[in-house]
């Protein structure tokens, strides 16, 4: 017989109406059931912290289903196996894919949304990564640069400059010989931006005059938006689109605290004409759309990292899976520099 052993999850109680709130998700004490054949028990080492864990707490129509009231929390994870019933999962293995805000998985293929994949042994780069610079945010970075067929010479801005995916974001557009603008939350950030990322330059969008800043970082207009924020940076770069412009539209994570209960949200631009007026062309874009192009954009980003290009950083939380909601509010309030992680156990 098996050792016995006790989860803490986070399930979700109630959807939430703005920020999270106390009582919108419950950390919940439970025992973990015998393994059966074809099950494996993993424990979560790093949880990864997302600006669209929001969007899937809501009812908005979105591009997954919402998590179910009192369903464990939906998220990404790395993790690794300390019990297994499963040839292809041998205890010592480390996994990743959506382990839920818990401690413990049981991962078995029928139960879980989509199957949990082992990474390779040995890991070659640092386990984080997995869940930043190659993993789903670096690739994030390459597909949308890539969707927005960047050019030498070119002018692109990218919102959220400092953060997992922008930050990876502007040092392929840098690769590629574009003047890379971006837009960040502080002085410090704006800084790190240009000295660590290699942005041309960075607008705090905190200072009072971003907007005339960003039109005096853009002189000759703006041909590509690789836009992670949505709300009023949005629409005053909409309103720079030079003809022919392209806008990568890979996050509004401005707008994802108004994603209430029944559907309802806020948002709205006043420059969508534009579009119009400069025969321009806006894509939205999921990375999850992407797989069958994952090894090209690893392969990439690795290939950066290993030759010294690609500079990383990470906001790890430690304390455990309590802090995951406290650490979701990061993501909102910018207090994150780099990909955002809540360290679960060692
Ligand atoms: P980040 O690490 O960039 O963290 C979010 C950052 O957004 C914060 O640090 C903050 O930076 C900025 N921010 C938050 N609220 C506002 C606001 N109201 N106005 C301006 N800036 C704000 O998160 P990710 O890199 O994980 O995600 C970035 C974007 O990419 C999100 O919109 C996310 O939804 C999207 N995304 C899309 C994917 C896809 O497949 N399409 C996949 C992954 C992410 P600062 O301090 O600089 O303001």
């Amino acid at each position: 017989m098996s050792e016995s052993h006790t989860n803490h999850a986070f399930r979700l109680r109630k959807r939430p109406n703005g920020d999270l709130a106390d009582g919108d998700l419950e950390l919940v004490t439970e025992e973990v059931p015998e393994l059966s054949d074809g099950q494996a028990l993993v424990r979560t080492q790093l949880l990864s912290l997302d600006p669209t864990n929001r969007i899937w707490m809501s009812d908005i129509r979105g591009y997954m289903p919402a998590v179910p009231i009192d369903a464990v929390m939906r998220g990404l994870g790395v993790g690794e196996v300390i019990e297994s019933k499963r040839e292809d999962m041998p205890v010592g293995a480390t996994v990743s894919g959506f382990v839920g805000w818990q401690e413990l998985v049981l991962a078995d293929d029928s139960l879980l949304e989509a199957p949990l994949s082992v990474l390779p042994d040995p890991l070659p780069a640092p386990l984080s990564a997995f869940l930043g610079a190659i993993g789903h945010t670096g690739i994030t970075a390459y597909i949308g640069i890539d969707n927005a067929d960047l050019k030498e010479g070119e002018t692109i801005v990218i919102s959220a400059a400092c953060g997992a995916v922008g930050s990876i974001a502007g040092q392929i557009a840098r690769e590629k010989g574009a003047r890379v603008v971006g837009i960040a939350g502080g002085p410090e950030k704006c800084a790190h931006a240009v000295e660590k990322l290699g942005y041309d330059v960075c607008i705090d969008h905190r200072a009072g005059d971003w907007a005339e800043q960003l039109d005096a970082a853009t002189p000759d207009g703006i041909d590509v938006d690789f836009e992670n924020v949505g709300g009023p940076i949005m629409d005053h770069i909409l309103g720079r689109l030079n003809i022919g412009a392209r806008v990568s539209l890979c996050g509004m994570i401005a707008e994802y605290n108004t994603y209430n209960e029944g559907g309802e949200h806020s948002g709205g631009l006043t420059n969508i004409g534009q579009l119009i007026m400069q025969r321009a062309t806006i894509q939205g874009f999921l990375v999850l759309d992407y797989a069958a192009r994952f090894e090209e954009a690893i392969t990439h980003l690795a290939g950066m990292l290993g030759a010294g290009k690609l500079h990383y950083d990470e906001t790890i939380v430690e304390g455990g899976i309590e802090q995951a909601p406290a650490a979701l509010a990061q993501l909102f309030s910018g207090s994150n520099m780099g990909k955002l992680l809540v360290r679960v156990s060692d």
